[in-house]
């Protein structure tokens, strides 16, 4: 988290202003402004050398009146209790405005998983579900992959569930390798969701993409399909990438004359996702400093890494020629960018519409794990495009509609949702 922003105190306040516009019940808000439960515990690992070492781990189940909780599993060294809360409560949202049968939650670990070999790494992971596993399933709560997590971690997890409950239970865990309970199409399926709803608004935008150029912050998954996505799927360049750099411990923007080459750049990235530096500029990009990203004389900015990254400061360094930014990440905007974007007009696709690809599919592969029939990944990226686009455009038209702000209209769009579910099975009237 950028300096002092609490990404929980902002997922807060982005609910509250919206709640208040809809004249929402203030019952109805307290219920929907905290998680419903939360989880802390600690996961001790026998370490490779022979300690004991102690873990904090935490899981944040946010509202489930939609179905069973969903959301990823972080791991990372500055994870607190409050940013969990704030990626759950987003994962209600998510799920809502991509209108799939699920509800909030986000998971996480106190740990930079590039210092854990791949054994600790997997006692980690066991642990994590071994603590977790008595309010888990997959008519319960169903984690994924995030930040610092990969679809390996995902297997040992559900592995590792499955012996518990003594019956193979693929649906438990999403985001699974292929051949290993996972759906094809899901690596993709993040940054490819992204660039859909990119295609949308430039639609709805009069832009041309074959003309526009974007920039990248991040370079792990979502990045990765988000630039391969722009380029390939529609037409666009993309100017430059940020990515940060294990080694050196500081970020990089990678750029290169006429646009960087998305599958160049990944072939050179070693598994902890950092780019190989040496080699970038062997083939000609030019290495700069981490935060110039954001300053780049582009058409489209798609912040793909952590959240508060485009706050009060970064904001001010934004090109007059951005006409739209796409939120790969969760929560990259803090509400004092958004009255920036607003006063210059500058047309933001909100995180928890932007990024729903990655969830939605994460649904499809448990709609496959249940019938144990596996769709091919065309089937699966063309009914993946269908429910972005749709979300999309609801958003789209309720933002014309009440002539608000993307955001605020992708808010009104969930929360109505999730406040009709609340209201079907009862929970506002009888003793909930
Ligand atoms: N971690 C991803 C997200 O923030 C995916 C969640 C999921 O597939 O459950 O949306």
């Amino acid at each position: 988290m950028a300096g002092q922003i609490n990404a929980f105190e902002m997922a807060q306040k982005q609910f509250d202003g919206v709640a208040k516009q809809l004249k929402l019940d203030a019952g109805v808000s307290e219920v929907l402004r905290w998680p419903q439960r939360e989880y802390a515990f600690r996961i001790p690992v026998r370490m490779d050398d022979g300690s004991l070492k102690v873990f904090q781990g935490f899981r944040v189940q946010h509202n489930d009146a939609r179905g069973p909780n969903k959301g990823g599993i972080r791991f990372h060294p500055a994870e607190t209790l409050d940013t969990v809360r704030a990626l759950a409560t987003w994962m209600t949202w998510k799920c809502a405005v991509a209108d799939i049968p699920l509800g909030g939650g986000k998971g996480g670990i106190v740990v930079d998983p590039a210092t854990l070999s791949v054994r600790e790494k997997e006692e980690l992971c066991r642990g994590w579900v071994r603590a977790m596993w008595k309010n888990s399933g997959p008519r319960n709560d169903v984690p994924a992959p995030d930040v610092g997590t990969t679809p390996q971690m995902m297997g040992w997890m559900m592995d590792e569930y499955s012996r518990l409950v003594g019956q193979y239970t693929p649906g438990v865990f999403t985001g699974k390798p292929v051949g290993g309970g996972g759906s094809l199409g899901r690596t993709e399926a993040t940054g490819f969701g992204v660039i859909y709803t990119v295609r949308e608004a430039m639609k709805r935008r009069n832009l041309d993409p074959k003309k526009s150029v974007a920039v990248l912050q991040g370079f792990g998954n979502v990045a990765q399909y988000a630039a391969i996505g722009f380029v390939e799927l529609l037409g666009g360049a993309v100017a430059g990438v940020s990515c940060y750099d294990r080694h050196d411990k500081k970020a990089y923007t990678y750029t290169k004359k006429g646009g960087i080459d998305p599958r160049f750049l990944i072939s050179i990235v070693d598994q902890y996702g950092t780019i190989d530096k040496q080699k970038a500029l062997d083939s000609g990009y030019e290495v700069g400093d981490g935060d110039n990203w954001i300053g780049l004389e582009v058409d489209v900015i798609i912040p793909a890494a952590l959240e508060g990254q485009v706050n009060a400061e970064t904001v001010k360094k934004i090109s007059k020629s951005v006409k739209l930014i796409a939120e790969g990440a969760n929560g990259p905007t803090t509400p004092e960018a958004d009255e920036y974007f607003k006063k210059n007009d500058i047309f933001n696709i909100p995180d928890f519409l932007c990024n729903a690809g990655g969830v939605t599919t994460s649904y499809f592969e448990q709609v496959q794990n249940d019938m144990n029939f596996y769709w091919s990944k065309d089937e699966v990226l063309q009914r993946l495009d269908e429910k972005m686009t749709s979300a999309f455009n609801s958003v789209y038209d309720r933002s014309e509609k009440e002539k608000v702000y993307m955001r605020d209209a992708a808010y009104m769009v969930a929360i109505d949702r999730v406040v009709k579910a609340m209201e079907l099975r009862g929970w506002l009237t009888g003793s909930a």
